[in-house]
């Protein structure tokens, strides 16, 4: 289990930061995020310190994205929210704030002020084949 001294996540792992605690295994841990989007908008970390999913060990990433179907429907109970939105922020240009891989479980209701805009483009001729076979060669 990677820790890093200077990460608020891992002090929230380490108990050197109070959290608001909703369910925590030997490798993962859900609390409540202080900043909501909407009440019950939750934070699920693994507890192994890796700043983005892509270098995220693939067994901390099981132990932690099995706990998320739970989280959902207790939050979507608990909230009485009419869906829910997984966010997973990746790199400064995306959004990330906090570098530990988290996922935000944000309750949404009608008429609430979140919005993730968008911009849904289309491929020029060919050029779907080849971003596929690119990223295909780099599995
Ligand atoms: P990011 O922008 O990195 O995807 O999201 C980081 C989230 O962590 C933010 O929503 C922010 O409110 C939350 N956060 C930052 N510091 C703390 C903290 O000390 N405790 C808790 N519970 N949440 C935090
Ligand atoms: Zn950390």
């Amino acid at each position: 289990m990677h820790s890093d001294p200077d990460c608020i996540f891992c002090k929230i792992v380490a108990g050197e930061i109070p959290c608001c605690t909703i369910l925590e295994t030997d490798d993962a841990l859900a609390f409540l995020d202080v900043g909501p989007i909407a009440p019950g908008h939750l934070l699920l970390i693994p507890k192994t310190h890796t700043e983005t999913l892509d270098q995220l060990d693939s067994s901390a990433m099981a132990a932690t994205a099995r706990l998320l179907p739970r989280l959902a429907a207790a939050v979507k109970t608990a909230t009485g929210c009419e869906g829910l939105n997984i966010v997973q922020n990746n790199g400064a240009i995306a959004g990330q704030v906090v570098p530990h891989v988290h996922f935000h479980l944000i309750p949404r209701t009608s008429g609430d002020a979140f919005a993730i805009p968008w911009p849904a483009g289309t491929y020029p001729e060919g050029e779907m084949d080849t971003i596929a076979g690119a990223i295909r060669s780099h599995l």
